[in-house]
């Protein structure tokens, strides 16, 4: 394949995260000659990832290692590999003002063998994941990958016949609000692959797509959660005071509270991002039941606690942004019901499109990097028959560290899901003996309660989207499609009063003319959050052009 023509390979790679360019740096250190072509819809590598973030240095070494000569040694690597946890804080907030720090009881966890004994740090990599995934994307094309940014990926193509994936169909660009091509219209190319990995990231559109034709099967619903971040500039001085080594992470308010207040799984964080940087964010499980819930008040409230003020009173927020967590566990992963593979025949799902993250550690980062190690060792040895490749990657992987500390949390998220943060929390300690549960979508959770915190507070989505620097060409079809909108008028507003208004970080949705439109989308961040927590199932996202979406570069 020369540099220009991509419209055939051997191995197509759909998505430049963590696993996708994982898959393609083995891939390229195993067979040096095999062609393999990554596509991202990003407009540059590490743009729509966001993360805490903690990486566990493990499954990086085991790929770099053994992939590139003295990767330590080059500037971008110190770089992003500068900081190390020395310090962790788990914190529970009482309230506004009061907390405790509760590590030494993960401590005790760890050594009676309790789930919650894997939420120490100590040692990992303090990252940025956006820095990160650019930094392997550049390795990546030094061994000769095809790393095309910009490049958004519509579906996957079937050779009927076969019953087999045999590429993938680019997004037409260059279509008008009604979907006519105008002078610069480009029709999406078809590349061809003998192997497909799909590694894109959290719901992604290709990976549903292909779980349903393939006819793939979870044991549990999958289940999310939204992560919203903020980058602040703060003072020296604060800075210091915080320390370069620590990260912090906080139960309790403003996400769960006794009595009568807020009860939903999820919490804060705050890790250091370099000497003038702090990173703060909440994540918050989609299974919420408050129809006027705003992560971003949520966040909002948590930077206003007395703890975690005192590190950012007075700083700048320099970047912003959200995305979903795949919560589900081992169980949620999806499979083919006869094989158990993690894909079918030459396609295989990693990372965040097959689910692995670990909520007990609230890290997916080394699975993703350890799952894109398994593909690409399934491939290596499949090219001449790459419909072998599902099952030899699905043999890795279930032998793997993934397999092994996913089946330790296997049932922690579903505990809290089905009894509630309150009681669920506390009882998913013993989760290991917990009998399976039936879970509901997080679309189903919702109820007409409100999330009952006072004083009432006023987040700025625009300001917010502004340092996200995300973008779209104005001029094509909107990517959020709203199925019924009698659905919206009739069953949504009386019951809930249109939540995605509420609950979409970017302000995207809007009731103009009486109506709820996807007025903003343009402004979308790609979280996908309002497509798994409309409670009437009645939002799509799609795939917008490529090089759309927002602009990450330390989140
Ligand atoms: Fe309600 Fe969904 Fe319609 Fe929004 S799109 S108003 S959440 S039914
Ligand atoms: Fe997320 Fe949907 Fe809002 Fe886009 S429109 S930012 S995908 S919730």
């Amino acid at each position: 394949m020369s540099q220009t023509d991509y419209s055939r390979t051997q191995v197509l790679i759909v998505g430049s995260g963590p696993a996708g360019l994982a898959a393609a740096i083995k891939l390229k250190a195993i067979k040096p000659e095999t062609q393999v072509c990554v596509i991202e819809k990003a407009h540059d590598s590490g743009n729509h990832n966001l993360s805490g973030a903690v990486l566990e240095a493990k499954a990086l070494h085991k790929l770099l290692d053994a992939s590139v000569n003295n990767w330590q040694e080059g500037d971008e690597a110190k770089e992003v590999l500068a900081k190390k946890v020395d310090k962790d804080d788990v914190m529970f907030f009482a309230g506004d003002k009061f907390s405790f720090n509760i590590f030494p009881v993960i401590k005790i966890a760890k050594k009676f063998g309790l789930g919650f004994g894997q939420m120490m740090h100590h040692g990992d990599y303090i990252v940025s994941v956006s820095q990160l995934t650019r930094w392997l994307g550049r390795l990546a094309k030094e061994m000769g990958v095809e790393v095309l940014c910009g490049f958004s990926a519509a579906e996957i193509l079937w050779d009927k016949e076969k019953n087999l994936a045999i590429g993938v169909k680019l997004v037409d660009q260059g279509l008008d609000k009604e979907g006519h091509p105008q002078p610069n219209y480009v029709a999406g190319e078809d590349i061809l692959a003998d192997a497909v990995i799909i590694a894109e990231g959290c719901d992604g559109l290709l990976a549903e797509q292909f779980v349903e034709r393939a006819g793939l099967k979870r044991k549990y619903t999958q289940l999310y959660s939204l992560g919203v971040k903020e980058l602040i500039k703060v003072s020296e001085k604060q800075y210091e005071k915080f320390t370069g080594g620590r990260v912090v992470h906080a139960m309790g308010y403003p996400i769960w509270t006794p009595l009568r207040g807020p009860a939903m799984f999820g919490g804060g964080i705050i890790y250091p991002v370099d000497k003038e940087h702090i990173a703060v964010g909440i994540i918050v499980g989609l299974d919420f039941k408050y129809c006027d819930f705003n992560p971003q008040d949520a966040l909002t409230r948590f930077k206003g606690h007395k703890f975690v003020k005192q590190f950012i009173e007075g700083g700048t927020v320099v970047e912003a942004g959200a995305k979903m967590i795949p919560e589900g566990g081992w169980n949620a992963v999806p499979r083919d019901p006869k094989t158990g593979s993690i894909g079918k025949s030459n396609v295989m799902l990693v990372g965040d499109s097959a689910g692995f993250v670990n909520m007990l550690k609230i890290k997916g980062l080394h699975n993703a990097i350890e799952s894109g190690i398994c593909a690409a060792q399934a491939v290596s040895v499949n090219l001449s028959d790459p419909t072998l490749c599902a099952a030899r990657y699905t043999e890795c992987l279930d032998m793997s560290d993934v397999a092994a500390e996913m089946k330790s949390a296997a049932k922690f998220r579903q505990t809290v899901a089905k009894l509630g943060a309150t009681i669920g929390f506390p009882l998913s300690v013993f989760s290991k003996f917990m009998p399976d549960f039936d879970i509901e979508r997080d679309t189903q959770t919702m109820k007409s309660q409100k999330y009952r915190l006072k004083p009432d507070v006023n987040f700025d989505k625009d300001t917010f989207t502004a340092v996200a620097a995300t973008e779209h060409r104005e001029e094509q079809p909107s990517h959020l499609i709203i199925y019924n909108r009698n659905t919206c008028s009739v069953k949504c507003t009386p019951v809930f009063g249109r939540p995605c208004i509420t609950f979409c970080p970017a302000g995207v949705y809007e009731t103009i003319g009486g109506q709820v439109k996807a007025a903003n989308s343009s402004n979308c961040l790609h979280c996908k959050t309002c497509q798994r927590k409309c409670p009437f199932d009645n939002i799509s996202w799609t795939v917008p052009e490529g090089g759309g979406g927002p602009r990450y570069k330390r989140m």
